[in-house]
């Protein structure tokens, strides 16, 4: 009986090349996909706002508030409409929520920042669903 055998001369070789065709385009698309990425951090979840706490440091008026990402504190008071709210944070260990002091010039919120009142570190801003 004769065997028949589908393989052409050199189709092993072909079929290789293929794949590393393959590999070096999925890895060309990971580093544009990558590049991507870096160049617009704040586009992993495709949204430019999201909700936060904040309180006002003029009128103590708390509220939510939808924020862009790119936007800093101080933010406008949605009672008083002064530009003097800013984000409300909470402590883990015993629940009180504060609003730290601004550092710098221009002032902006602290990156780590202790519970006023048990002087925990385990501290941050207040979640919202
Ligand atoms: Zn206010
Ligand atoms: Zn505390």
């Amino acid at each position: 009986m004769e065997t028949v055998s589908g393989r052409a001369p050199g189709e092993g070789r072909v079929s290789k090349s293929a794949k590393i065709m393959a590999v070096v385009g999925v890895l060309l698309l990971a580093v544009a996909f990558y590049a991507l990425r870096a160049g617009n951090v704040n586009d992993v979840t495709d949204r430019t706002d999201y909700k936060a706490k904040l309180k006002c440091r003029a009128c103590d008026h708390e509220f939510t508030a939808e924020l862009q990402t790119a936007a800093r504190a101080p933010f406008k008071c949605a009672n008083c409409g002064k530009m003097t709210a800013w984000q409300l944070w909470q402590c883990n260990q015993c629940g009180t929520t504060f609003v730290p002091d601004p550092v710098g010039d221009p002032p902006h919120p602290p990156i780590m920042v202790g519970c006023p009142k048990c002087s925990s570190s385990l501290t941050g801003m207040v979640p919202v669903k």
